[in-house]
């Protein structure tokens, strides 16, 4: 099937066009510049950017795979996670295009989209895997039986995600946001073991529900506690050895509670995606851990590991695909969908 996707929960608007496992275009704007000032995204800006960009995107997205919108077989959008003023821009303009063309709308889990993505390098998933969620707001590993229909939550983070705990770092060490890839750069010219930071429940604890949670408020913490005791001594910050520890510190418990997961569940895949998946210290940790324990890890290429309307089409394709009814025409958007819910 031939899939049109439409991505706007945060501060992307995108479109995409996939066509069963080959991507034909993939369109992104992003108004992330606009919010860097304010070190965070402004949710009124995002919606109003996204206004101005939808119609754009989508005209380039369907003119670049040279397609009309009467060819493609059905239109995928994210309806949730994502925040509301955003999501209720690309929904309503979805549903605007399937209404005017009578084509199947799926409102789809942006957050599920992240792992769909790998199918276009790596083709369709295996029958039971296990996913590792790494994104800006989530951090969760999951057991995928099958992507279209049935997904458990194996472990999630207790408080913060990996992303945000590297984002907060960063604004303590003065990156503009968002700081997660100035960690990575950094990181790549400093020493892993310059500074002991701790590694959010190794082993699960009281409290967890279960051995697969995480916890990075601790971690985050942990640095920042570290710097303010070298500022008050009046030492310089070795900033390339924090961002270094810290980096080492997260992929490592990621790498070992993902593959402790694939042991449990019996899967020699695991399927990886989201924001912070672009992490050049965790995608390293996770193809050097699935190397030993012979576990295939499937990360996106970089430009698919962040927001964008491929994931969106993908999960539409795998939803087509699987004879999954589309959503009701006057379906609401979910700002706080569970991972467990794939379509609206
Ligand atoms: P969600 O998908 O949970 O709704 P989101 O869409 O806002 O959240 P993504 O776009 O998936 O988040 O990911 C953004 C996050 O990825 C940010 O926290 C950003 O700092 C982080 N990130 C991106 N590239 C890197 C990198 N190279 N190293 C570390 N973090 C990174
Ligand atoms: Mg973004
Ligand atoms: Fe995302």
């Amino acid at each position: 099937p031939i899939v049109l996707g439409i991505e706007s929960t945060c501060d992307e608007t995108a479109a995409a066009i996939v066509q069963g496992r080959t991507l034909r275009s993939n369109v992104v704007a992003s108004s992330m510049e606009e919010h860097a000032r304010y070190g965070g995204v402004i949710p009124e800006i995002a919606s109003r950017a996204h206004a101005e960009a939808f119609v754009p995107c989508v005209s380039k997205a369907l003119a670049d795979a040279d397609l009309e919108l009467s060819d493609v077989d059905a239109i995928a959008v994210s309806a949730g996670p994502g925040l509301a003023g955003c999501l209720a821009v690309g929904v309503s303009g979805a549903k605007a295009l399937a209404w005017a063309s009578g084509k199947p709308l799926y409102g789809i889990n942006h957050v599920i989209g992240h792992i769909a993505v790998t199918q276009l390098q790596f083709g369709p998933f295996p029958k039971d895997t296990l996913a590792l969620i790494v994104s800006g707001g989530h951090t969760s590993l999951l057991h995928v039986e099958d992507v279209a229909r049935h997904i458990d939550v194996v472990g999630t983070t207790l408080d913060d995600a990996a992303g945000e705990c590297f984002d907060k770092v960063a604004r303590l060490l003065g990156f503009p946001y968002p700081g997660g890839p100035h960690i990575d750069r950094h990181a790549q010219h400093g020493d892993p073991h310059a500074i002991r930071v701790p590694q959010g429940l190794t082993q699960g604890k009281a409290g967890a529900k279960h051995p697969y949670d995480f916890s990075f408020s601790g971690v985050k913490t942990a640095v920042a506690r570290w710097v303010e005791g070298e500022q008050a001594a009046g030492r310089e910050i070795p900033v390339d050895d924090v961002c270094a520890s810290l980096a080492d510190s997260v992929a490592t418990v990621l790498a070992k509670k993902a593959m402790r997961g694939c042991r449990q569940y019996d899967s020699d895949t695991l399927i990886v995606g989201g924001g912070f998946s672009a992490n050049s210290q965790l995608r390293a940790k996770l193809l050097e851990f699935g190397r030993s324990n012979g576990v295939d890890v499937r990360i996106p290429e970089l430009k698919l590991c962040t927001d964008n309307g491929a994931m969106v089409a993908m999960l539409g394709v795998n939803l087509v695909e699987a004879g999954v009814a589309p959503s009701v025409p006057d379906f609401a958007i979910d700002s706080a969908m569970p991972l467990t819910k794939v379509v609206m």
